[in-house]
């Protein structure tokens, strides 16, 4: 067996018992050829909260044939929808009744505010589960008239097999549910590695999956370091298929080993470099909430972050009054302080790396309006920070930052705005700003981003698709379109008549 350690979850003033070891056959179990551990940090504090096992190239090969198991026999084909449904809807239910402990652990790990975690991670998460238990009974094909008197043909969307899951460090619970809610729906089995950064609660959650009554090898969670764990899983030969939320230099390296393993199926939701386009005739306050919330939610932690803000000429200096304003307003602080709306940086490299991006900024010419400094208390903070005066070509505006640094331009007219917008190798999310609905339908029209929010931002539905354009990813999640990614159709041909003469 292997070893837990003990959280204290202030809030609840309890002691969590948290599994450390892999969790694989409904089993928490040591490596089967290592030592190597991943040191989980709280980046309020900066201090070790525990140790968890970290996977080995062997550990997830093992991982992989408990799932190759559980598809073959208690999985896949072998249960009706019916019975997947319950099974989500009951793990659900296990989520929520822990969504407290789950929010403080989740808040301790990645450093977001409780509240934030418990009411938008996780209520999210319940939903997401419970709308996909909805589809399980209801994943339908076609019936396909070939020729009335002999023939018909069908299709049968099939499970895919064992699915690879990798998921990133700044929606943890969120990024588990939205993979492993669809996947299960359609009866995959799933070998799901977490980030080596936020292990915590992807090991709680395998509790509950194993509470639920999910089978043994349905579920399987090992952590482990990117290059170890998740190439493993992405060179592997029999996994069916990727799905990979994180950056797009990662999302390469993984399609380029599914290329060279297996040609296994891959979805990527990757990298952003979202642009907010705010017209004259838009309801400025509100305007700026939505664009200080683009970039400020999560820390700026976030694959949408709206972190291209271009506004028209005419109400420029207006509305960058307004939006300091506001970005002024969020606090920034330790997530058990309810009061706060946003929490540190994940980690030491995230944080080195945002301030680079300020330094960047700042050599390259752009004025800093807002923040700039560096925080000196314990935690990985960072001040919002405002720039203008940027240019197309600078660092801080083509590349994704992931914090809470905003680039802010103008533009004259709508042609203008739409080229800056599209300037970008991205393409996942924009934000239009306009009380001009023939204006709101060109522009949405003319946007190359998978989501475009009119007149407000960020906020997703588990039954909208969700993905990336251009270099932001390959398929969608979240809504009926996910299932597709999970599924496989087959096509059967009937034959109930026709005589074949031979020889022909
Ligand atoms: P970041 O650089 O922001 O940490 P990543 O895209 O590297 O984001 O991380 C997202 C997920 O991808 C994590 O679970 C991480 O362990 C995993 N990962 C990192 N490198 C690789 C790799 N070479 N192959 C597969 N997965 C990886």
């Amino acid at each position: 067996m292997a070893g837990s350690a003990t959280i204290n979850v202030p809030a609840l003033n309890k002691q969590l018992n948290v599994p450390t070891g892999l969790f694989i056959n409904n089993q928490f179990v040591p490596s089967s050829d290592s030592q190597d551990l991943i040191r989980v940090v709280n980046p309020a504090t900066e201090q070790v909260l525990c140790s968890v096992v970290a996977a080995s190239p062997k550990d997830i090969d093992i991982a992989v044939a408990a799932a190759r198991q559980a598809f073959k026999t208690t999985w896949g084909k072998n249960v009706t929808g019916f019975e997947r449904s319950k099974l989500l809807h009951k793990l659900a239910d296990l989520i929520e009744r822990d969504a407290q402990e789950l929010a403080e652990l989740e808040s301790l790990n990645n450093g977001k505010p409780v509240r934030i975690a418990r009411d938008f991670d996780i209520g999210d998460s319940v939903q997401c589960l419970r709308y996909y238990a909805g589809w399980a009974d209801k994943i339908i094909g076609q019936s396909l008239e070939v020729d009335n008197q002999t023939k018909l043909a069908f299709t049968r969307h099939d499970p895919i097999g064992v699915c690879g899951q990798i998921i990133p460090w700044n929606y943890p619970i969120m990024m588990w549910a939205w993979k492993v809610a669809p996947a299960l729906a359609v009866g995959c089995t799933i070998v799901m590695k977490p980030s080596e950064l936020t292990p915590l609660t992807a090991l709680k959650l395998s509790e509950l999956v194993k509470e639920a009554g999910f089978p043994p090898g349905v579920v399987n969670t090992v952590p482990s370091y990117g290059p170890v764990g998740g190439a493993a899983l992405s060179s592997h030969p029999d996994v069916d298929k990727i799905a990979f939320t994180g950056s797009t230099v990662t999302g390469r390296k993984i399609m380029e080993a599914a290329a060279k393993s297996n040609l296994k199926k891959v979805s990527l939701e990757l990298g952003g470099k979202s642009p907010h386009l705010v017209f004259e005739s838009a309801d400025l306050e509100q305007a700026a909430n939505w664009a200080a919330m683009g970039i400020l939610y999560n820390s700026g932690q976030d694959c949408t972050a709206g972190s291209r803000v271009y506004v028209q000429d005419s109400i420029y200096d207006k509305f960058l009054d307004i939006l300091i304003s506001k970005v002024k307003a969020q606090t920034f602080g330790d997530g058990f302080d309810n009061t706060v709306g946003g929490g540190p940086l994940v980690s030491k490299g995230q944080y080195e790396r945002v301030w680079n991006y300020i330094q960047s900024g700042k050599q390259e010419g752009a004025t800093v309006i807002l923040g700039g400094k560096e925080r000196s208390e314990q935690g990985y903070f960072i001040h919002p920070t405002i720039f203008t005066d940027i240019r197309p070509d600078m660092k801080i505006v083509r590349e994704e930052i992931f914090g809470p640094v905003l680039s802010v331009g103008r533009f004259s007219t709508e042609k203008d705005a739409i080229s800056l917008a599209n300037d970008t190798t991205y393409g996942l999310g924009a934000g239009i700003h306009s009380n001009d609905a023939n204006q709101c339908m060109r522009v949405s029209s003319a946007l190359e981003a998978g989501t475009v929010w009119v007149n407000q931002y960020n906020l997703l539905y588990n039954n909208v698709p969700f993905g990336g354009k251009k270099q932001s990813g390959i398929g969608r999640e979240l809504g009926s379109y996910a299932l597709d990614e999970y599924t496989s159709v087959k096509a059967v041909h009937w034959n109930f008549g026709e005589k074949l003469d031979w020889p022909l």
